[in-house]
């Protein structure tokens, strides 16, 4: 090992930054927030140092760096352009062995910053020993996915509990055990969902009754999986993904995500088909219902968006009935993703000053929809659901006055690697489907903005690398 990890208290004591630039500034701004009372050497300060100045984030000694400079200080970082100055603060630290850091000089230093990934009070460093903070910066990003940002306050609710929690399990086994299922159960998930009054009011219940063997009720995850491609996911989903006991998920959700789900968790199939439901919105209620009775973690994963055509509503309004705690995670929808990925921005101050989601799904013809709005110019209408209705579609735009020739597009199996998008207009769109045998998932967009895709497209799936 080359350096010896180790975490140091420097609330009030004096540190100082030799430099004024850019880096000494994050320096500085990092002592600060670790309490320290900052002095900055330097003729002049860059832009974001003068700011600290003006909040009173430091003081500013302003002059070169001289001799004898460093005697009342706790800590130094020399981060000047000039070597030998450089030299000089580090060779002068060690005589008075105070610890220095010289910012891109690891021969110079005695101590190396690390990379934090601050949950504060909880504290993450990332060191390389020196050899690449590029790595350690790679490393440092892999750990902010998985860490979730409210590990902070967990500790601080973990920290008032800890004496309490200390005189009702003496013995260090049980202790530890019950601290495991506070970090790992659902007082921590009432914490990630920001319902702190709960989690409280859980964990007091669960010291209250530490003999009685507490058993704990399951939750339900709502979770939207976004359109397809994983990196899409957001850091919550994916955090929940891997903690699941079981999973209920549906058709839409790509088997790429499906992949990333915890490998042991049971799996159940709720795919629904167009005319064909694997099984009945009522029973899919019914089922979320009774998992998280049996106590388990349910995982409830759809495609894109739960609260954009995926009766995300229904399912939690069963589970407020029946006391069952919940948390939703909102996804990427398919008209954001799938736009996105086929370079049609839905809006654009030329052509589109709204946009609208609707479903195609019609329930008896178009009826249902109030058409006159949806042909109006200058808007971008967004069709989920309206593979199997196209035609009806777009004749009924133009039958309430959209232009025959305004652009339209569908776009397959969206930011997959499968993605394939056309591009027409309301006369051509029906045709283009057959020509090209096109599936669901599609997604048809209407609007002028279609026209910007030959132009702006970007994602070239299906191009193999050679
Ligand atoms: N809740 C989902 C939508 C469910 S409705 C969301 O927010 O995205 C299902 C419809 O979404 C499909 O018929 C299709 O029109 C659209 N859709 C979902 N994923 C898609 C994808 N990857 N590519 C194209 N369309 C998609």
């Amino acid at each position: 090992m080359k350096y010896l990890p180790i975490f140091y208290e420097i609330t009030d004591k004096p540190c100082v930054v030799i430099g004024g630039g850019g880096i000494a500034a994050r320096k500085a701004d990092l002592l600060h927030q670790a309490g320290a009372r900052v002095s900055v050497i330097s003729p002049e300060l860059g832009d974001e140092m003068s700011r600290f100045q003006q909040q009173g984030k430091i003081s500013w000694q302003q002059r070169n760096f001289e001799a004898g400079d460093l005697t009342d200080y706790f800590l130094v970082i020399a981060a000047t352009s000039d070597r030998r100055v450089n030299e000089q603060a580090a060779a002068e630290a060690l005589v008075l062995k105070i610890p220095c850091n010289v910012v891109d000089n690891p021969e110079l230093c005695s101590f190396i910053m690390p990379s934090i990934i601050n949950r504060d009070p909880v504290q993450i460093a990332v060191s390389t020993g020196g050899a690449s903070p590029v790595l350690a910066r790679l490393i440092r990003t892999n750990l902010e996915s998985c860490t979730p940002s409210a590990y902070g306050k967990l500790a601080k609710l973990v920290e008032k509990y800890r004496d309490r929690v200390k005189s009702t399990f003496p013995r260090v086994v049980e202790r530890r055990k019950f601290w495991e299922s506070i970090l790992e159960g659902p007082v921590a998930e009432h914490i990630f969902a920001g319902r702190n009054d709960d989690a409280r009011q859980l964990i007091e219940q669960l010291i209250d009754k530490a003999d009685s063997n507490p058993s704990y009720k399951g939750e339900v995850f709502l979770v939207g999986a976004g359109p397809g491609d994983p990196d899409l996911l957001t850091f919550r989903a994916l955090r929940l993904m891997q903690k699941a006991d079981v999973i209920v998920y549906d058709r839409l959700v790509s088997q790429p995500i499906m992949d990333l789900v915890r490998r042991d968790a049971e799996r159940i199939y709720a795919g629904k088909e167009r005319s064909h439901h694997a099984i009945p919105q009522e029973n899919i209620n019914q089922l979320l219902v009774r998992l998280a009775k049996e106590g388990k973690r349910v995982l409830r994963l759809k495609g894109g968006d739960n609260f954009i055509f995926g009766r995300g509503g229904e399912e939690i309004s069963e589970l407020i009935d029946e006391d069952i705690p919940f948390q939703v995670v909102p996804g990427i929808t398919a008209a954001s993703g799938c736009t996105t990925y086929a370079g049609i921005p839905l809006t654009h101050r030329d052509y589109a000053q709204a946009c609208i989601f609707v479903t195609g799904h019609l329930k008896d013809g178009s009826s249902d929809l109030n058409w006159d709005m949806l042909s109006h110019a200058n808007q971008t209408v967004v069709f989920y659901m309206g593979l199997v209705n196209v035609q009806s579609i777009c004749d009924s735009l133009k039958q309430h006055g959209r232009a025959a020739s305004t652009p339209a597009a569908l776009i397959e199996k969206g930011t997959t690697p499968e993605q394939r998008v056309f591009i027409g207009d309301l006369d051509t769109l029906p045709g283009l489907v057959n020509q090209n045998n096109v599936k669901a998932p599609t997604l048809i967009v209407v609007g002028e903005v279609v026209e910007l895709h030959k132009k702006l497209h970007w994602f070239k799936p299906g191009e193999e690398i050679k």
